[in-house]
C-alpha cells in the first residue's frame, strides 16, 4: 500500500485509523449485513451514526443545548446564500473581507439585495492579515471567515458585537475551543477538517432561526433542518458516517485542546523553516495572523520557477498538494488536524534540502 503526505487544501488528508475503519466497515456495517450506504435514513442502524455524530460534536465542541447541529449539503457555498436568506431582516449586514471567500459570501448577499456594509477588508496587500474589524451592535448580523484559507491567514480572537457573529470556519472548525457566547452560527463544509465532502456542518442558535420569511423555500429555511433534527430528507448518509468516525477519531486524540496543541506544533515547525531561511522562503501572511492550517510562502521574491521546481521536488518524496493558490502563487501546505507531525517534519527536511542545493 502507498500513501502520500497529503498536503491538499480540500478535500484533504484523513486520518490512516479513520479510513481503515470504514474499510472494515465497509461491506457488514457492525454485523448488520449491509453496509451503512445501503442502509436506510429512517433505520434504527443509521440513526445510532447521525445522532451519534451530532452527540460526539456536540460533547468535543462543547456546543450548549440551545444551539441546533445541522448537517446539511451544499457546501459552504450554499451557506453563502442560506444565512441571508435566513437571518437578513432588512437592516444591514456587515462583513469583514478577508479573502476570497469572504467575498464570495458577500456577493451572495448582494444577490439577494441586502444592506451590505464591509467593515474592514485587506485586499490592499493581497489579504496578508486580518484587518482591525469593528462591527456595529446593531446589524441584523456580522460575519467573518475565521481562516482564509488560501491566503493563509487566521483571526486569533473572534471580533466583539452584540449583534449575532456569523462565522465561515470551514478550514479551521474543531481545531480550537469555540467561546460560544461570542458566535451565533458557524457554517463548515466537511472536507477540510472534519472528513469527505458531501456534509456542510450548520452549528446555530435556535432563537435565530425560529422565524424565516415565507419566501424562503422549504429545504432552505434552518428550521425546517432544526425541527427534522437533520433528517427532513435524505441526508449525505456515508458522509456522516466518516464525520461521526472523525469526531472518534479526536476523541481519541484527547480532545479539541490537545489537537490544538498538537497542531501549534506542526505550524511552529514550518513557519520556524521558514523564518530561519535567510529569506529564501517568505510567508505571505503577517507573522501576527498567521493561519496554523494553511502555511502559505514564496521563494525569494516570487520566484515562480524555483517555486515549481519545489513542487516537484517534494512530489518526488511523496508529498504532494503544495502547490500554491494562483492569487498568491508559491506554496501551500495545508495541515489540518489529520497532518501528522512527521508528514511536517518530512516537509520541513526537504525545503532545507531544496534551499541548500538552489541558494
Ligand atoms: C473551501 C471553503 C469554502 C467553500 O466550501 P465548499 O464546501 O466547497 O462550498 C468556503 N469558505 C472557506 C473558508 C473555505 O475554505
Amino acid at each position: 500500500m502507498k500513501r502520500v503526505v497529503n498536503f491538499n487544501a480540500g478535500p484533504s488528508t484523513l486520518p490512516l485509523s479513520v479510513l481503515e475503519k470504514a474499510q472494515r466497515e465497509l461491506i457488514d456495517f457492525r454485523g448488520h449485513g449491509l453496509s451503512i450506504m445501503e442502509a436506510s435514513h429512517r433505520s434504527k442502524m443509521y440513526d445510532e451514526v447521525h445522532n451519534g455524530a451530532i452527540e460526539k460534536m456536540r460533547k468535543l465542541y462543547a456546543i450548549p443545548d440551545d444551539y441546533a447541529v445541522l448537517l446539511l449539503q451544499g457546501g459552504a457555498s450554499m451557506q453563502f446564500a442560506m444565512v441571508p436568506m435566513n437571518l437578513y431582516k432588512g437592516g444591514v449586514i456587515e462583513f469583514a473581507n478577508t479573502g476570497a471567500w469572504s467575498k464570495k459570501a458577500i456577493k451572495e448577499a448582494e444577490i439577494q439585495k441586502c444592506n451590505v456594509k464591509v467593515v474592514a477588508q485587506s485586499a490592499g496587500s493581497n489579504f496578508d492579515h486580518i484587518p482591525d474589524v469593528h462591527f456595529s451592535n446593531e446589524c441584523d448580523y456580522a460575519h467573518i471567515t475565521s481562516n482564509n484559507t488560501i491566503y493563509g491567514t487566521q483571526y486569533r480572537h473572534f471580533p466583539e458585537t452584540k449583534a449575532p457573529l456569523v462565522v465561515d470556519a470551514s478550514s479551521d472548525i474543531f481545531s480550537y475551543s469555540v467561546d460560544w457566547s461570542k458566535v451565533e452560527l458557524m457554517y463548515a463544509g466537511a472536507q477540510k477538517n472534519a472528513g469527505p465532502s458531501g456534509v456542510t456542518i450548520v452549528i446555530v442558535k435556535r432563537s435565530l432561526i425560529e422565524e424565516v420569511s415565507e419566501e424562503v423555500p422549504t429545504m432552505l429555511r434552518y428550521k425546517t433542518h432544526a425541527d427534522a433534527n437533520s433528517l427532513y430528507n435524505t441526508p449525505p448518509t456515508f458522509g456522516i458516517y466518516m464525520l461521526s468516525l472523525m469526531m472518534e477519531w479526536l476523541e481519541e486524540r484527547g480532545g479539541i485542546e490537545a489537537v490544538q496543541e498538537y497542531n501549534e506544533k506542526k505550524a511552529a515547525l514550518l513557519y520556524d523553516a521558514i523564518d530561519n531561511s535567510n529569506g529564501f522562503y517568505i510567508g505571505h501572511a503577517r507573522k501576527q495572523d498567521r493561519s496554523l492550517m494553511n502555511v502559505t510562502f514564496n521563494i525569494r521574491n516570487k520566484d515562480a520557477e524555483l517555486e515549481a521546481k519545489l513542487v516537484a521536488f517534494c512530489e518526488e518524496r511523496d508529498m504532494i498538494g503544495l502547490k500554491g493558490h494562483r492569487s498568491v502563487g508559491g506554496l501551500r501546505a495545508s495541515i489540518y488536524n489529520a497532518m501528522t507531525i512527521e508528514g511536517v517534519e518530512r516537509l520541513v527536511d526537504a525545503m532545507e534540502d531544496f534551499r541548500k542545493a538552489n541558494s
